[in-house]
């Protein structure tokens, strides 16, 4: 088999063995503690912390949820919906970024049709009294559970796909078991020619489920109160908005790291089909036992600021993909952009040139579209004021996340483009905020 393609790890090796078995060992007991500290012990990691103090191992394994059947038939159901509808809709043709092997993924752009088919779908069904969402909060436990272990499941699938019967060539063990595992050995996995796996749990799934959560715990939250409190509107408004840019320009997805570069293992897939449903949605999941009067003025205020950062991050990626799409033949804020032309080689020896973008939002930092990522992520959850840390876990994860990639990213494309990556930093210093980092 071949060597793994970009299989670098970009941090010293004890420190990456350590983080991966962390990782591997904490994210599952992390997700079931934070729902029990949602929905059953009032949001307070204090309240948590003293539960276990007293009652030890024991306590622990009393508050983990078995996966039931109805747990069990609400991912089954969902999931298999999802990739009907990621199979069947109709959608544009896409092409992919070209692969360090050479090759051109293709794609079915039907993202935004998926997504208000599937939000029309649960909010009918519950209009129409099929079926009521709240079932889904009151099992929530047991399908953290379920898609803990279904999704380990998974990603032992995709480590044997890998190794047996490949895509394509962008596919590579490292040598090492437990990395191959949790990054990964194919880039594109498909089942078929047609099912792309990782739009499966990245998108179809995962940021899917964000959405339907929203809505499941606004509803929750309806159900409970006979009626919706101010914050928990802004906070599922915003988290929309967030979902509906991310379909809208899904394709645009398909370009960036997690697709183009991050291979399908416990890293990415796990992550999307475990921790975006929980961590992601925590703030929604908090504010259904936590309603909190605003008040028309504070509410809008937050909602509006929110608004505006998730724009300025759907900005930045879309003037870099714009500014990529039309060779550098665009106006960037009005001007014609400001630009390196880097030269690279493929792992196949071809040597290929690519454009860095030095002017717009990409001119202030080499990675700023993280700031309006990391603020939308805080606008969301500041309707919970401050009574408790939890809800802001997030927020906290995401800024380490973000602040890690833009190190690995910043890494992959220095030995990607080597000097030109230089001159891109000479130009553009600052890696995330502007004259500070
Ligand atoms: P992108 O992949 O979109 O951008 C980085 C890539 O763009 C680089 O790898 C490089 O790829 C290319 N590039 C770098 N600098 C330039 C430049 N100056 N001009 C042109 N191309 C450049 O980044 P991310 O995947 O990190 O982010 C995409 C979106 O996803 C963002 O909105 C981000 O906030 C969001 N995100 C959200 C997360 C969450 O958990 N909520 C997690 C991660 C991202 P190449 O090899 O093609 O040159």
């Amino acid at each position: 088999m071949a060597a793994a393609p970009e299989t670098k790890t970009v941090h010293s090796p004890a420190l990456t063995y350590f983080s991966m078995l962390s990782l591997l060992s904490l994210c599952p007991l992390f997700v079931i503690l934070l729902w029990y500290t949602m929905v059953h012990a009032d949001g307070s990691v204090v309240q948590t912390r003293n539960y276990l103090k007293q009652h030890g191992l024991q306590g622990f394994i009393d508050i983990w949820p078995r996966p039931t059947a109805i747990a069990w038939k609400i991912i089954f159901v969902y999931g298999a919906f999802e990739a009907a509808l990621q199979l069947l809709l109709p959608g544009k043709r896409v092409e992919g970024p070209v692969s360090p092997t050479g090759n051109r993924p293709v794609y079915k752009a039907n993202g935004m049709a998926a997504y208000f088919v599937t939000l029309v779908t649960y909010i009918s069904l519950w209009w129409f009294e099929i079926f009521n969402p709240t079932v889904v909060y009151d099992h929530l436990g047991e399908i953290y559970s379920a898609l803990i272990f279904g999704s380990l499941i998974f990603c032992v699938f995709l480590y044997i796909k890998g190794h047996v019967a490949p895509s394509s060539t962008d596919c590579g063990s490292s040598g090492n078991l437990i990395i191959d595992f949790y990054w990964g050995m194919e880039l594109y996995p498909r089942i078929g020619k047609n099912f792309d796996i990782k739009v499966f749990t990245n998108c179809r799934f995962g940021m899917m489920s964000w959405a339907v959560l929203a809505v499941t715990y606004c509803i929750k939250q309806y159900e409970l109160n006979g009626k919706v409190s101010d914050s928990m509107l802004v906070n599922t408004t915003l988290m929309l908005v967030y979902v509906t840019k991310f379909f809208w320009w899904e394709a645009g997805y398909w370009n960036t790291m997690d697709i183009a570069h991050d291979r399908a293992g416990f890293y990415i897939c796990w992550g999307c089909l475990v921790w975006v449903p929980s961590v992601y949605t925590s703030p929604g999941m908090y504010l259904v036992n936590h309603p909190v009067n605003l008040g028309m003025q504070l509410a809008l205020y937050i909602l509006v600021v929110g608004i505006l950062c998730i724009y300025i991050n759907y900005d930045c990626d879309r003037q870099r993909q714009e500014f990529r799409r039309t060779n550098g033949k665009c106006k960037i804020w009005g001007k014609a952009p400001s630009k390196i032309e880097a030269t690279y080689t493929t792992t196949s020896g071809e040597t290929k040139t690519s454009l860095l973008l030095t002017s717009g939002w990409w001119g202030l930092a080499r990675h700023f579209h993280y700031v309006p990522e990391i603020l939308a992520a805080f606008f969301w959850t500041v309707p919970a004021l401050f009574n408790h840390f939890l809800p802001y876990f997030y927020v906290v994860f995401l800024t380490i996340l973000l602040f890690d990639r833009a190190k690995r990213d910043d890494d992959r494309c220095r030995s990607k483009y080597g000097k030109y990556w230089k001159l891109y930093c000479n130009k553009v210093p600052y890696k995330i905020i502007p004259g500070i980092y």
